[in-house]
């Protein structure tokens, strides 16, 4: 890893001196990989958040996490051409190359939203160890979300492989006190709201917001907090506007508690200390 001064002085030769530089060149080319890795990434927790929004996974967890697609036709395994990201969606136009049925094209787009996710968080933080392992988190925090919408479930199994990836950024972070409050704050909040309004948020949003109160610690987990909070009311109040429901409607709480994670993972820092800068 480069150190910091020298990444300062490698960004004020790059806007001094070299028109197209090698650093630039570098970066574009380790955007694209994580881009293409992201895509690979989000073909997986897709198909795996199907499999959970179908059950699939109680029945036979090994088989449903590892075994390949199938068509939602004809039952026929898909061809190797479809399994590349993106790529074999657009060559195939969408179709079973056994039946030519329709394969859905929220396949594509959950690979190009992971795909983008992961380039976000390459520009953010460079690939390395740790940055795989946050996007790994947030990965899994997306498949949550994805489960969510479908079924309006949270499974615990995901809840606690999102909570043993966090263990090492925690124990990285050194300050495991700040994370147990995180947890506090976010199983309080959650908590009160449930009693408070039975049935606005589901058990499983409360074991969700705690294993992120976990991973965040006590301030980022205000930022998650904050993001979830607002970008639900807006969504809810949008949504029961459109459908004409009024504001009683259950509607999945994880794609807003993934969001505020997502958020504060990449610009959380900047957002604290805006502020701490406020308050100041
Ligand atoms: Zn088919």
């Amino acid at each position: 890893m480069l150190s910091r001064e020298l990444q300062a002085y490698l960004i004020i030769l790059d806007e001094t001196h070299t028109p197209v530089s090698l650093s630039r060149m570098t970066s574009l080319w380790t955007l694209s990989i994580s881009f293409i890795a992201g895509a690979c990434a989000g073909s997986f927790f897709y198909t795996l958040a199907r499999r959970y929004a179908a059950g699939e996974i109680k029945e036979n967890p090994w088989k449903a996490l590892f075994s390949r697609s199938s068509c939602p036709s004809c039952k026929n395994p898909i061809p190797p051409l479809l399994l590349i990201p993106i790529i074999g969606y657009v060559i195939t136009r969408g179709r079973c190359g056994h039946c030519a049925g329709k394969i859905s094209i929220h396949y594509p787009l959950a690979e190009i939203a992971y795909g983008l996710l992961a380039a976000l968080f390459c520009g953010k933080m460079g690939i390395t160890v740790i940055s795989t392992l946050l996007f790994l988190i947030a990965c899994i925090a997306l498949c949550i979300a994805m489960v969510d919408i479908s079924s309006l479930f949270i499974p615990d199994s995901l809840v606690i492989a999102f909570t043993l990836f966090s263990i090492y950024p925690v124990i990285l972070s050194g300050d495991i006190a700040d994370h147990g409050l995180g947890i506090l704050v976010m199983a309080a909040v959650f908590g009160l709201v449930l009693v408070i309004f039975p049935g606005s948020f589901g058990f499983g949003d409360v074991k969700f917001a705690s294993a992120i109160g976990f991973f965040s610690g006590l301030e980022h987990s205000l930022v998650v907090l904050e993001v979830a909070l607002i970008s639900g009311a807006l969504f809810g109040v949008a949504y029961a506007a459109v459908k004409k429901t009024g504001l009683r409607v259950k509607i999945p709480f994880a794609p807003f508690l993934s969001l505020g994670l997502i958020v504060s993972m990449l610009w959380g820092r900047e957002i604290l200390l805006i502020y701490f800068r406020m308050l100041l």
